[in-house]
């Protein structure tokens, strides 16, 4: 197949654009390079282009396209909260402008990054898909917004689409060349690796007095590469299935903040020492996916969710990372 992927020169786009490639279809790549890298795009052609100037996007769509993937959006809960004008109109103004453009082209197929934070704060031990969709911030609200648009897109006019709500995407695959590279920096494990190595500010761990065994944060991580394999399932779960579908994907497993540090001060072998700060805002104490519908239904199985496997792999791309 010819996939259009979206934000492709992202962290979780250029390594589903790997697992693409490697699997035989043929890639374009849509980017702005806003956040993204050129080192990243090793896979297909790039088109620079960009969701908010809709006319630049028809160049995207000149080879026929089978099917889009799309994960452009601004990502960050804090940098939503102080720009909401400009989380709604990249992710929602965006994405409409991007389902506009398919249907000018007569592209029927989506794939669509979505997160967990559709949820809000969370009510359950193991969020399933029914979990109430609550979210408490606009890069939440954004996502839900836009799966709320797939739904009735399927109903009105018959798109296709698959949302996969990505728990805490982490690890890399250096062997391919690729791995996170985020500017500002505010995810845990690249903090905690850019710490060990001496490269980063020293590493904060937010709030030590929540609700979980060891006071700080507990989170499903789940290996990118892995997130890259449900892209994959989801092309064929639209081949089988009309409708908007929507997946959880994570391992099922929490880690404490204490317990990535620990694990990556094994993995590194490097002293890993950090300082108390007050809670982040907006941070649930505790956030780990039921999987159970994307195991079943698109037959997802994590194949690299060991914590020690995605801390090693992101390890590896920090002592030698290619952007
Ligand atoms: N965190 C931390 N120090 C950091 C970055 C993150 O203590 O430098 C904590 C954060 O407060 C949260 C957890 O690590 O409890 C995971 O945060 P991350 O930003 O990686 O992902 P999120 O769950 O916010 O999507």
């Amino acid at each position: 197949m010819h996939i259009l992927v979206c934000g492709g020169a992202g962290y979780v786009g250029s390594h589903a654009v790997s697992v693409l490639a490697e699997q035989g279809h043929r890639i374009t790549v849509l980017d702005n390079l806003s956040t993204g890298h050129r080192e990243a795009v090793r896979w297909g052609r790039l088109v620079d282009a960009d969701l908010m100037a809709p006319t630049t996007l028809d160049r995207a769509f000149e080879d026929p396209v089978d099917a889009v993937m799309h994960f452009c959006a601004r990502s960050l809960v804090a940098e939503s909260l102080a720009q909401p004008y400009a989380y709604y109109q990249n992710n929602v103004a965006g994405t409409l402008h991007l389902l506009e453009a398919m249907q000018r082209h007569g592209v029927e197929r989506i794939v669509f990054s979505s997160t967990a934070a559709v949820f809000g704060h969370p009510q359950a031990m193991l969020i399933d898909e029914a979990h109430p969709k609550a979210p408490i911030n606009p890069y939440g609200a954004s996502k839900w917004m836009v799966e709320e648009i797939l739904r009735h897109a399927a109903q009105a006019r018959g798109l296709r689409s698959v949302a996969l709500r990505y728990f805490n995407a982490a690890g890399a695959a250096p062997e391919r060349g690729i791995g996170e590279s985020h500017s500002p920096e505010t995810h845990l494990i690249p903090n905690v690796l850019r710490s060990a190595l001496g490269t980063g500010p020293r590493l904060k761990v937010f709030g030590h007095d929540y609700p979980t065994p060891d006071g700080t944060c507990v989170r499903d991580y789940v290996h990118v590469l892995d997130l890259a394999d449900a892209h994959v399932l989801a092309l064929d779960l639209m081949e089988r299935e009309p409708g908007a579908h929507a997946f959880n994907l994570g391992n099922g497993t929490g880690f404490s903040v204490l317990q990535v540090i620990e694990t990556a001060r094994r993995v590194t072998g490097r002293g890993i020492s950090f300082d108390r700060a007050p809670r982040r805002a907006g941070d649930p104490a505790y956030l780990v996916a039921s999987s159970e519908k994307a195991r079943d239904v698109l037959g997802w199985s994590p194949r690299h969710s060991a914590l020690e496997t995605i801390i090693d792999s992101a390890w590896r791309w920090h002592l030698a990372p290619a952007f």
